[in-house]
């Protein structure tokens, strides 16, 4: 061990200190984060920066893929594995003790983090950033193990790869049929970027498929630019029927690759099925959930509004007019950690930046770029400003956006995982 500091074994005191027991004195405050996900991960790396916490952050998968780009991954244009990013400089270069295990529960009268492997961790501070769970159940026949024949890949990993493979594996000329979600839910363009990528990999390779999304709205992000895009890369392959159409998608019959509407069924030969939304299964057994499924914070610090001294960022928070999306949690989890780090530190009180850029893809080398910029008002968060792509827009201006975006992947990752 000669030779090594704490920090750069990546070896917080929080973690020393619940090894060796209560005993030893605390110097500095402890803040557990819990989910490495882009919420839980920025959230660590602020709050380690300035070097006045002890931060840990646990997480149960060693390497983490994200859903940015992941539609990308689909059409065969990135790998998975340059979507995946490990904990290593969290540890290394901020000192975050990074803890391999899930938080089994939180005991928020005595400040303790129970994990699934059986320890335990204290908090001054605990940050929540689990994502989302779904609502199995509302489809009829769609479940967990449904998943495995009708994946949703609305969490990156596994999911992303069996439907990649479903689209490999299809013949031309079959039928790819989207079930896109309610609001609110994770990443509002995804489902319809989704389409446009895999509608971009089908005219290379089986251009006579296609494609039906099957929504539970009556409209969606960007429409218009969509299916002026969709006109333009892929004439007549992606139809689109909202919920006042079919009535909405009521079951799934998964042995026979059927899905049915209110107003008729569907055969599909891949089902892509994006259930309902709500907070991560953590939330809600620690109490931080509302009625409607997503945990209420302060706009400023997102501190619970429900379990103080318990702060949730990312998807699984109720934030206003900010989209459930990775910029999103990103900016959140930096505006949290401030607001700790003046709590716990005495630390210079600054008002949260809110804001954040968000490209979408609706061909290999079409992107949109758009940014947004939100501020706390009146107990909530609001849209403040916005720069949205529009229609009739150059095909240089898209092509440069799609290139942006790959210089944006790389910066924000970095951001994110250090
Ligand atoms: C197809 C698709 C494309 C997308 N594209 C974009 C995009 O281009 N731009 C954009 O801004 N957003 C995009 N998003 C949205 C973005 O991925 C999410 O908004 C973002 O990941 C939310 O971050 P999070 O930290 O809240 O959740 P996540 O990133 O899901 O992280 C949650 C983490 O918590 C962990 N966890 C859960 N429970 C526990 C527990 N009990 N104990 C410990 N850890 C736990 C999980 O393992 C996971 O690692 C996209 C989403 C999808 C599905």
């Amino acid at each position: 061990m000669t030779g090594w500091t704490r920090r750069e074994l990546g070896i917080g005191a929080a973690a020393l200190g619940s090894a060796l027991g209560p005993a030893r004195a605390r110097a500095r405050p402890r803040v557990v984060v819990i989910g490495g996900g882009i919420g839980g991960a920025t959230a660590a790396k602020y709050l380690a920066a300035g070097d006045a916490l002890d931060v840990t952050l646990v997480e149960p998968k060693p390497r983490y893929a994200t859903c940015v780009f992941s539609n990308l991954y689909l059409a065969g244009l990135w790998s998975l594995e340059s979507l995946t990013h490990g904990y290593g400089t969290l540890a290394r270069r901020y000192g975050v003790a990074v803890v391999e295990d899930a938080a089994a529960a939180i005991d928020p009268g005595i400040r303790r983090v129970r994990l699934t492997g059986g320890a335990s961790l204290t908090y001054d501070r605990l940050v929540v950033a689990p994502g989302i769970a779904f609502r199995f159940g509302e489809i009829d026949g769609y479940d967990e193990a449904a998943t495995e024949s009708m994946p949703h890949a609305w969490s990156a990993g596994a999911q992303t790869r069996l439907l990649r493979a479903r689209l490999e594996a299809m013949e031309d000329g079959g039928v790819l049929v989207i079930v896109a979600p309610p609001e609110p839910s994770r990443c509002p363009p995804g489902p319809y970027e989704r389409a446009s990528l895999a509608a971009y990999y089908f005219k290379q390779f089986k251009p006579r498929s296609k494609i039906i999304i099957l929504d539970a709205k009556d409209s969606f992000y960007q429409q218009e630019v969509f299916r002026e895009g969709w006109d333009r890369h892929y004439p007549g392959m992606i139809e689109w029927l909202p919920a006042r159409s079919t009535g909405g998608v009521t079951a799934v019959d998964v042995p026979a690759g059927l899905v049915r509407t209110a107003q008729g069924t569907v055969r599909a030969d891949i089902a892509n099925v994006i259930p309902r939304q709500t907070a991560g299964a953590l939330a809600h057994a620690a109490g931080l959930v509302d009625a409607g499924g997503w945990c209420p914070v302060d706009p400023e610090t997102f501190e619970s509004r429900l379990r103080p001294g318990i702060h949730v960022v990312g998807d699984a928070a109720r934030a206003g007019d900010m989209p459930k999306s990775a910029f999103c949690a990103n900016a959140q989890a930096k505006a949290c950690a401030c607001a700790i780090l003046t709590a716990l530190t005495g630390a210079r009180p600054s008002r949260p930046h809110l804001l954040g850029t968000f490209y979408t893809f609706l061909a290999g080398n079409d992107a949109m770029g758009d940014a947004a910029v939100f501020t706390p008002a009146d107990g909530t968060i609001r849209l403040s400003g916005a720069f949205l792509t529009g229609t009739g827009e150059q095909s240089e201006t898209r092509r440069r956006n799609a290139r942006a975006a790959v210089g944006w992947y790389d910066a924000f990752t970095r951001d994110v995982f250090g």
